[in-house]
């Protein structure tokens, strides 16, 4: 084992869900998930640097809505890891942060993922991948998929991985005013199941989305993904509706909620299309900002020093 003295920084990406399925709630509380990731190129980077203790910094836009304590997903990556390895968490990790907080796209999951990749080169444990994967796991439902990225089907609460072939698709994110509660926009969802009475299936990813997915025919992928949780999201934040449709007004092949929201996404022909989209969603004056991104994303990498 061979410890770095130089920082590690780690770039990571944000992901959509192109088929999120939600099945009925389970005795524990969670849902079953049948999970389409795709991850796409809006990236955090988190560095670790030796210190004295385990301290966190954070800059971006969004930055004075992430925690810097113990609580931060970063922090309890460099915890676990330290705690298995038998050694302290002496180190600082600074999230330079792009991706929207609180706004479904996994960006504290993420920064979990880099954090613990980050440490581990830091620390030379070369911990091997399917460790390091049981711990992504322990620290959320989608952390797991922030460290190996490109595009996978996630069953379970999400974190159980199969990969799944994506050809090259182009994306406008509209980042929403204010974050949404992933837990409260799951209870909105059970609140409207019961309330409309309604028998919840089992929740599969479709073979017409996958071989969509896998063509890189963005039309072909547009007419199938779908998020189950879109309508529980809207019901919370009406205005939403507004952004969807602005969007799609504006070219977009298709809309939705990314994962629990509040942030929409829209699927665009190609990369000029997706400027257009881009253009009218700001012009609209229904979001806060918009990001263009393509898919798939690697996974979390080591950058070179
Ligand atoms: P997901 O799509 O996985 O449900 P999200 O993108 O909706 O997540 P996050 O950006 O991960 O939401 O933030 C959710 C909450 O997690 C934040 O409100 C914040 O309190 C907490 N959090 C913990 N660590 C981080 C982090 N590194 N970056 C951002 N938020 C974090």
């Amino acid at each position: 084992m061979s410890a770095h003295r130089t920082p590690v920084t780690v770039r990571v990406p944000a992901k959509v869900n192109v088929r999120l399925a939600v099945g009925a709630a389970r005795p524990d509380g969670f849902h079953d998930l049948a999970n389409v990731f795709l991850a796409v190129s809006l990236y955090d980077e988190v560095t670790a640097t030796p210190a004295d203790a385990l301290t966190i910094t954070c800059t971006g836009p969004d930055a004075d809505q992430v925690p810097l304590d113990r609580t931060n997903l970063a922090a309890r990556a460099a915890e676990i890891l330290a705690a298995r390895a038998g050694i302290e968490p002496a180190v600082h990790l600074h999230i330079a942060k792009n991706i929207p907080v609180a706004g479904g796209m996994a960006g504290g999951s993420a920064d979990g993922a880099a954090a613990l990749l980050a440490c581990d080169t830091l620390w030379g444990l070369d911990t091997p991948l399917t460790e390091l994967l049981d711990i992504c796991a322990e620290l959320g439902s989608d952390v797991p998929f922030s460290l190996v990225g490109g595009a996978a089907l996630g069953t379970g609460r999400g974190e159980l991985l199969t990969p799944v072939g994506a050809g090259t698709f182009h994306w406008v994110f509209a980042v929403a005013d204010g974050g949404l509660s992933t837990p409260a926009v799951f209870r909105e969802f059970d609140r409207l199941a019961e309330a409309e009475g309604t028998e919840i299936p089992e929740p599969e990813a479709s073979p017409a989305l996958l071989a969509a997915l896998a063509s890189g025919d963005a039309e072909a992928l547009a007419a199938v993904l779908a998020n189950d949780l879109q309508a529980a999201a809207l019901s919370l934040r009406p205005s939403l509706a507004a952004t969807l449709a602005a969007g799609v007004d504006g070219g977009a092949l298709a809309a939705l909620v990314s994962g629990s929201g509040p942030t929409t996404a829209f699927l665009c022909r190609d990369a000029e299309s997706a400027e257009k989209v881009a253009a009218a969603l700001s012009a609209s004056g229904t979001c806060r900002a918009t990001r263009i991104a393509s898919s798939p994303a690697p996974g979390a990498t080591v950058l070179p020093s």
